[in-house]
């Protein structure tokens, strides 16, 4: 409860921009460039009608911000969520160009969100709204130019209807104009798992680096979705015990370890993951507290920060969400010896293989799960090695490494490409 009060006041796109601060200043980034990287490229605003299971009409508002195009197309997540902000979209759609770059996919960064809690609306409502939702951001998205993907509480099925309604609208079928589709509609084998396959891969590069075993580490995990779930799964397959997980309504604790399988299993049938048998409830705040040596924030932003950062237990904290930790508990944890993989780095393994979709789809030609997860591997680790490399060399954290290393590389493009006119 505390973290959410606190969470709830902390801007995202004040700490996004004060992110990028802290490298624009150590690269001496030239200051009109500075002033271009530092604000959007276009926010648009929607406010859109649909019509409700009982016949009333409810208007909704929602948001899709590209931050750059410096590198490629805009690319990135559309999230609902009630507490969506233009803000907060803001701070995700700037902290996709540095995830695209830090990764080197020739990517900007977008994103978008809907102001709307969709577990309070039926499967009829919710394709009502993506469906108008994807007609009034159209005038933005397209698969050269804006191209969506899933993200907090967003599915394959979310992103097949709006494929779909892009495609009544050109007339025609248009697979890449969004990625984390359904296999059968051109989506990619490895997609589903993707983002926490390569948190995986960060947090096994980061372990040797640490000299940490990772079979023999006990590991809590925040929020249960796509990312959260399937990084359990994975870590409890390469051995680790998974003694803490938590979702949206609340966690649960056991010290000698549980299965997320089963975990899952018992959350799709009880809508949370509250009352697992044999473990302990534990509220979220006091999940990120537990005595654990891997953390895995994958819920929302803003989770760590200075109140809570100096009872973090974990000696290695992988983000798989976006925005989990504030500059000032990065400073506490660096301190303190803790190892932070940023989420521009550790999640981007989602974006990697919307990457490999988008690319499978231009050229209706397309890969087996084997081949997707080696060249998802290659990327991450070249990825985590080049960020642990300048963190060493500057004696900076791995979040200003990943920054330097990203804001470079966009400056350049930036500035190769010129001021037009
Ligand atoms: N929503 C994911 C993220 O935050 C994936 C974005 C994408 O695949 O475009 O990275």
């Amino acid at each position: 409860m505390v973290t959410e009060k606190i969470a709830a006041k902390i801007n995202p796109w004040h700490v996004a921009q004060q992110q990028f601060d802290l490298a624009a200043e150590r690269l001496h980034l030239d200051p009109g460039l500075r002033k271009v990287l530092r604000e959007p490229q276009r926010e648009l605003t929607v406010h859109f009608p649909v019509k409700m299971d009982d016949g009333t009409v409810q208007v909704f508002t929602g948001y899709r911000v590209q931050h750059n195009l410096g590198r490629g197309p805009a690319k990135g997540g559309i999230r609902y969520h009630q507490d969506v902000s233009l803000d907060e979209v803001k701070a995700l759609a700037m902290w996709m160009t540095w995830k695209c770059a830090v990764v080197g996919i020739p990517f900007g960064g977008g994103k978008g969100g809907v102001i709307v809690d969709p577990k309070k609306l039926s499967m009829r409502e919710v394709e009502g709204l993506t469906r108008r939702y994807a007609t009034e951001i159209s005038i933005l998205i397209g698969p050269e130019r804006d191209i969506p993907a899933p993200d907090v509480n967003t599915t394959s099925q979310t992103m097949a209807w709006i494929m779909d309604t892009y495609s009544m609208h050109v007339g025609h079928t248009v697979p890449a104009v969004v990625t984390g589709k359904p296999i059968p509609l051109g989506g990619s084998e490895g997609r589903n798992e993707a983002t926490a396959q390569g948190a995986v891969y960060t947090l096994i590069d980061a372990a040797n680096h640490l000299g940490m075993d990772i079979t023999h580490s006990r590991v809590a995990v925040q929020g249960f979705g796509n990312a959260g779930a399937i990084a359990a799964q994975l870590m409890h397959a390469q051995g680790s015990t998974i003694i803490a997980v938590s979702d949206s309504t609340g966690g649960i604790f056991k010290a000698e370890g549980f299965d997320p399988n089963a975990v899952l299993a018992w959350k799709k049938e009880h809508h949370t993951v509250c009352g697992f048998p044999g473990t302990k409830d534990i509220t979220n705040a006091e999940l990120l507290e537990v005595d654990c040596d891997i953390l895995i924030p994958a819920a929302l932003e803003n989770q760590i920060t200075a109140e809570n950062a100096p009872r973090i237990k974990a000696r290695l904290i992988g983000e798989a969400a976006n925005g989990p930790t504030t500059p000032e508990a990065d400073d506490i944890l660096y301190k303190a010896g803790k190892f932070v993989i940023p989420d521009i780095l550790c999640n981007a393994g989602g974006v990697t293989v919307s990457y490999f979709e988008w690319v499978q789809d231009l050229e209706r030609d397309f890969w087996d799960v084997a081949h997707v997860n080696e060249k998802l591997h290659r990327i991450m680790t070249r990825a985590f090695s080049s960020t642990l490399e300048m963190s060493l060399t500057e004696k900076v954290n791995m979040r200003t490494a990943a920054y330097l290393l990203a804001v470079q590389r966009v400056a350049d493009a930036t500035s190769v490409r010129g001021l037009y006119p």
